[in-house]
């Protein structure tokens, strides 16, 4: 069984099982549908990834996926789950076209997204004690609800002092540290530690030129449900529909693996009837 590659401190324990829900093509659906420009403003990213996660999983650290949980989560964590939800929807072979940086050459590159390697989470997870000049501070591991809070600040440098200020606590002081406070040593350190415990998955696909042998890295990415077109399933609904006079809502509510066993029944059937038409036609044409 997977397990998160960081996980979630409840009461005290390090808990990182994980359950999905059955898909269904209301889930299936829901992945597709872009946010509308509305929307955006108050839906982005990290809160659309948050909802997406709370649909889809049955359980997270033995409880339910609530908002306040998967935002819990760290950031690694999110990621991974994000990749295995693609994994769990589909984990057929997935087909890149690259251009080598070495040689311009185009070529295929093929993978599966269950085999992109994935980097536990390190010692200390997921908060360390460190020294620093103002002296010992605690180092946590950014979570969803850090990326939430940096999410409105337009200005780079300062959204990394304010995720600072949320993954530094110095120690027996109440009030917030001061990133002023830091020098370049001290932040340098931060980060490092942080690194270190936060768990990662791969973001690049290492493959070799056919032309040049030359290594190229590939980008791919964690969410790639997102990018998923409704087309198939929109087709799915239709000739259920046509069949067998089910609803929309109906169908949609299937399990998608139920859905997938009408579609073969229903091809078989339409093969059968190809093949009856065909001899039929034979023998009188
Ligand atoms: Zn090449």
């Amino acid at each position: 069984m997977m397990q998160l590659p960081g996980g979630l401190i409840v009461n005290g324990e390090r808990r990182r099982d994980f359950q999905f829900r059955e898909l269904t093509g209301e889930c299936e659906l829901m992945l597709c549908e872009q946010p509308t420009p509305a929307q955006d403003d108050v839906f982005c990213h990290a809160q659309r990834v948050t909802h997406v996660l709370c649909q889809n999983l049955a359980s997270i650290g033995g409880q339910s996926a609530t908002r306040e949980t998967v935002n819990a989560l760290s950031v690694g964590d999110r990621q991974f789950l994000m990749r295995q939800l693609a994994v769990h929807i589909d984990d057929g072979v997935v087909w890149l076209t690259a251009v080598c940086g070495q040689c311009t050459e185009k070529f295929d590159v093929s993978f599966r997204h269950s085999e992109l390697p994935v980097k536990p989470a390190g010692e200390h997870y997921p908060s360390k004690d460190i020294e620093i000049s103002l002296g010992k501070v605690t180092v946590s591991v950014p979570t969803g609800n850090d990326q939430l809070a940096v999410v409105e600040i337009a200005n780079q440098q300062q959204a990394m002092w304010r995720l600072i200020t949320r993954l530094v606590r110095r120690k027996g002081r109440r009030q917030q540290l001061q990133p002023e406070q830091l020098t370049t040593e001290d932040i340098e350190q931060i980060e490092i530690t942080a690194e270190a415990m936060s768990p990662e998955i791969a973001t690049e696909l290492s493959a070799s030129c056919p032309n040049c042998q030359a290594e190229n890295r590939l980008p791919v990415t964690p969410y790639s449900c997102f990018d998923r077109s409704a087309d198939d399933l929109l087709n799915e609904i239709h000739t259920i529909a046509l069949y067998y006079h089910w609803s929309e809502q109906d169908i949609l509510a299937l399990p998608s693996a139920r859905r997938q066993h009408y579609i073969q029944l229903i091809d078989r059937s339409r093969g059968m009837a190809d093949r009856h038409q065909m001899i039929h036609g034979g023998l009188h044409g």
